[in-house]
């Protein structure tokens, strides 16, 4: 074991919070009728070839804001120990707050964090950038460096990259290096990474309802079936390479409000979908924003799970019913090309379910302004080239403009 190997699972055993965990079976978690009691994470996995033993549900800080260094804490306390951060989070707020919070604790946890390049980005920047991540972290390293949001082949093989990450590993600075995605592109880009072996560790967008197997199951037909069968493919091919699987934005789009009537059999529609993700031997781990304590007690009473129960699995499928015609899978590309404007029309609806459904707009304005091209476009647009390109039902011609001036216009209602 290295000077950096030293996982938060042995501090969390030693705290005892665990003996509170282990009295709950899987499955018996409590619903969103009763408060959830905090539990604790119960199972740590090998994260690929980074050998890193990592909970199983992890933190993502992507909403974390100044003076939250409280939900760290209690993520802490309940044996999480991998927090994945990012430059771009709450514009920086998030790593200063996750530094503030791991003062201390830093040899207790797995930090990652990522930037946002370009296929002209040169590597000047991106030491710039990781080293600013750093200096708001407080620390020397971060465990896992990811080019961040990739969604094509010429930025995710940048030999400016490349160099940056030999460099940046041989100073010492990074340990794994990875790319995240959720975009039109993304199964190009990874299997770009995977062939030519670029890659330690991985983060894609992947839920239940973006493989096609979830539905084969549904006993009456849904004319909008999800199209994303390549993204299993993926990750099975990333598992056969020993990189790391990390699944985001499990909840596919995070209704919950909508799901409380229907968690009558004693687990919540959050901790069947992190089962579904968590029962796929391909992912070792998943991430999830953290916004309460509450959140988090409910989260990890999915930890450990590798089973899908036959309640968890009617949850999701009345889910699909309710939501799915509404939701946009994000990576399945379909649509690309579709606009000649070049709007990209799946992260244009990545950033609205932000501000829709996670109800956390200026989170999603801040995403919507990195976007390389926005929707302006839309606003002076028929919307004939793209009103019927989505064949999972969604109303592309509809759905862009509102965004648009949802996240740019500050007192524009939430549409
Ligand atoms: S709008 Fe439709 S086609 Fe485009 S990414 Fe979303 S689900 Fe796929
Ligand atoms: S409304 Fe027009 S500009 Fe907007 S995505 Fe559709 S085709 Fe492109």
């Amino acid at each position: 074991m290295d000077q950096h190997n030293n996982p938060g699972r042995r501090k969390f055993l030693k705290t005892g919070a665990i003996a509170g965990a282990a009295s709950l079976l899987p499955g018996t978690q409590t619903s969103a009728e009763t408060p959830p009691e905090p539990t604790g994470v119960r199972s740590y996995r090998r994260l690929g070839r980074t050998n890193l033993e990592i909970s199983d549900i992890s933190f993502g800080t992507s909403r974390l804001r100044t003076r939250e260094e409280h939900l760290i804490h209690h993520a802490l306390d309940l044996g999480i120990n991998y927090f994945d951060s990012a430059e771009s989070y709450t514009s920086g707020q998030s790593e200063t707050v996750l530094g503030n919070a791991l003062k201390g604790k830093r040899q207790d946890v797995y930090l990652v964090s990522k930037t946002i390049t370009r296929a002209r980005t040169r590597a000047e920047r991106m030491m710039h950038d990781l080293e600013e991540s750093l200096r708001r972290l407080r620390t020397e390293y971060v465990d896992v460096y990811m080019n961040h949001a990739v969604n094509s082949t010429d930025v995710v093989g940048n030999p400016e990259w490349l160099s940056f990450v030999d460099k940046a590993k041989a100073q010492g600075k990074i340990r794994f290096t990875g790319v995240s995605g959720h975009a039109g592109r993304l199964i190009e880009c990874l299997d770009y990474a995977l062939d030519k072996d670029l890659i330690d560790v991985m983060l894609v967008a992947y839920n239940f309802g973006q493989d096609p197997k979830f539905y084969e199951g549904l006993t009456r037909g849904i004319d909008w079936v999800s199209t994303q069968p390549d993204l299993p493919r993926v990750i099975k091919k990333a598992k056969a390479r020993d990189v790391g699987v990390i699944a985001m934005k499990t909840l596919m789009g995070a209704r919950l409000n909508d799901m409380r009537p229907y968690e009558k059999s004693g687990g919540t529609f959050s901790q069947a979908a992190f089962s579904w993700v968590l029962a796929n031997p391909d992912v070792d781990a998943l991430i999830i924003s953290m916004t309460s304590r509450a959140d988090i007690n409910e989260y990890l009473g999915a930890s450990g799970n590798q089973q899908v129960s036959q309640a968890a699995r009617s949850l999701l499928d009345r889910y699909a019913h309710l939501n799915g015609a509404n939701y946009c899978k994000h990576a399945c590309n379909l649509c690309t090309g579709a606009c000649p404007y070049g709007v990209p029309i799946s992260d244009v609806l990545r950033t609205r379910m932000y501000a829709t459904d996670y109800q956390d707009v200026a989170f999603a304005r801040s995403e919507y302004a990195l976007l390389e091209v926005d929707a302006s476009a839309c606003l002076n647009c028929s919307g004939e080239p793209c009103r019927d390109a989505c064949p999972n039902g969604i109303n592309i011609d509809q759905l862009c403009a509102p965004t648009h001036r949802m996240l740019t216009h500050k007192n524009q209602r939430l549409a």
